[in-house]
């Protein structure tokens, strides 16, 4: 029989809306009781482990609700450039060589050669230098450039001292051959070469992200990869190694795949891998001026790209209801957001009749820019609007630039909390940091790290408060696991996930908060990190 165990002198949050207790007793994975010290050591008898917590604060563990797993893992696995400088970035593709087999590729993302003394590319000639038998791609942390070896460009049929070599795209020596600076699609001709990971090379590195997600304080999360990353969970939770809680989404261009291999059954396997949602594109992204939006771009006639019409996104979100599918919807732009809306609505209308409860409400993904006639309409359609806190403070600049007044509007998140729309936080990591302290710290200040742009935040009245933005991270993701025991709360009954922090966030300032790094990280009442 396993052991119970005994959590006592801790600041314990079962959740956001009752003060903190002092202790848990934990059995079988779940939370059997929580309150004080007394009513604990009570019902543990001496078989039970106890655990003087002295004072540090738990919390249920948090949710990321819009992550990509295979995305992340590919670049934890990488070299990570940034802030490096040219001698020090060589010297880690140095020991990674030594550590690779020949002919592995070594990636790496974010130097910035112009951080650098002299502030000039690299060459060629120097990975070269470090890493003989392995082909090297690094890019940029604009990813506009890239730094590559002789063996990565005779991978991809490319030869260095030909003349034919567009410059545009090949940055030139005197004497005429390639660099070994890569700009814009000459990068993409090196990418594409790049082998794809065997299955069980990914579900090996998806064990590294794993860890790597516990020890930011992440125990659950909602995934939107595709469908080789939904193999590679089956796998770990066939071989009972996901300690992460994973709610799988699908996307649309893998529907054939979808359906005959029957993934919203295959997915629902147990306590830590569920069925999420079908993804969907509706518009490209702010950045490159395709999300689409009612009224062009500052200063120009573009109003960027709808990539589904309203009619498609209804006969899609109809066909995939009659599979178990709700939808999961990308909108960034004002226009893409409400034909989400329109579309969804037009479903609901058809589907009244149908009455499955056991279908997920519909959601939105990002919506950036939103008409303010359509904040009512969240709420009235059932329809999650899925934001990414850090998009706000880190987009700031270029969508007051692009979208110039309309940013009063835009990533509303406060509005739509008070138009009583549900939110689901998250991250979507690697394009942001998994930290789920910074989430939360940009949801309360629109701040970035460094205090940009002034002392209230960007529009402050789009601060969340810390309940809010917390139950985005817990219990509004964790509901639709759909498992026996509930997630992102410590009430009895509930899956014993929690972390363990040295002190309590709600009396930390909000830049302390941000800094937080869990002390240790419990799922299904086991310690799965320590710091
Ligand atoms: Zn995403």
């Amino acid at each position: 029989m396993t052991k119970a165990t005994a959590l006592i002198n801790a600041r314990i949050y079962v959740d956001w809306h009752n003060p903190p207790v002092e202790a848990l007793h934990l059995e079988r994975g779940l939370v059997r009781l929580a309150g004080t010290n007394r009513q604990i050591l009570s019902v543990s008898p001496d078989s039970t482990k106890k655990f003087d917590m002295q004072g540090m604060t738990i919390w249920p563990g948090l949710c990321d609700a819009h992550l990509h797993l295979e995305h992340l893992s590919n670049q934890l696995a990488s070299i990570n450039c940034e802030g490096l400088s040219k001698a020090e970035i060589l010297e880690l593709v140095r020991l990674k060589a030594q550590s690779l087999p020949n002919g592995a590729w070594i990636i790496g993302f974010g130097f910035n050669q112009n951080d650098w003394t002299p502030p000039e590319y690299g060459t060629a000639q120097e990975l070269d230098a470090v890493s003989a038998h392995n082909p090297v791609l690094l890019h940029a942390k604009s990813l506009h450039a890239a730094w590559v070896n002789t063996q990565a460009m005779r991978i991809a049929g490319i030869d260095p001292k030909s003349p034919n070599l567009p410059a545009d795209t090949f940055l030139k020596e005197k004497d005429g051959s390639a660099k070994g600076i890569l700009l814009e699609h000459a990068i993409e001709q090196i990418a594409k070469c790049i082998p794809q990971k065997s299955p069980r090379q990914l579900a090996n590195d998806l064990l590294e992200t794993q860890a790597y997600l516990h020890s930011l304080g992440i125990t659950s999360v909602h995934e939107f990869d595709d469908i080789a990353l939904a193999n590679a969970l089956l796998t770990l939770n066939a071989q009972d190694k996901l300690r992460l809680r994973v709610m799988k989404n699908m996307r649309l261009n893998s529907w054939d795949l979808i359906t005959q291999g029957d993934y919203r059954q295959t997915l629902n396997a147990g306590n830590y891998l569920r069925a999420g949602w079908l993804k969907l594109f509706a518009d490209g992204a702010l950045g490159p001026q395709s999300a689409a939006m009612l009224a062009p771009y500052e200063n120009t006639q573009n109003k960027g790209i709808l990539l589904m019409s309203e009619k498609e996104i209804e006969s899609v979100g109809l066909n995939a209801l009659e599979h178990g599918w709700s939808l999961s919807i990308h909108a960034i732009g004002d226009l893409a957001t409400q034909t989400s809306l329109n579309a969804i609505e037009r479903i609901n209308r058809a589907k009244t009749s149908h009455n499955n409860t056991s279908l997920l409400p519909h959601r939105i993904e990002h919506i950036q820019a939103l008409d303010p006639a359509d904040l009512s309409r969240f709420n009235a359609l059932g329809v999650v609007a899925s934001i990414q806190p850090v998009h706000a403070t880190s987009d700031h600049l270029v969508a007051e630039r692009l979208w110039g007044e309309r940013c009063q509007h835009a990533y509303a998140y406060k509005s739509l909390q008070d138009s009583g729309a549900e939110l689901f936080l998250g991250t979507d990591a690697p394009v942001e940091i998994a930290n789920p302290f910074h989430t939360l710290y940009a949801a309360i200040t629109r701040q970035t790290l460094a205090g940009e742009p002034n002392p209230d935040g960007w529009y402050p009245a789009q601060r969340l408060n810390m309940h809010q933005a917390l139950d985005g991270m817990t219990v509004n993701p964790a509901r639709y696991f759909g498992t026996p025991a509930q997630t992102g709360t410590l009430k009895p009954g509930s899956n014993a996930d929690f972390i363990v922090l040295e002190k309590d966030p709600f009396i930390l300032s909000p830049i302390e908060m941000a800094k937080i790094k869990p002390v240790m990280t419990w799922v299904a009442g086991k310690c799965v990190y320590t710091s």
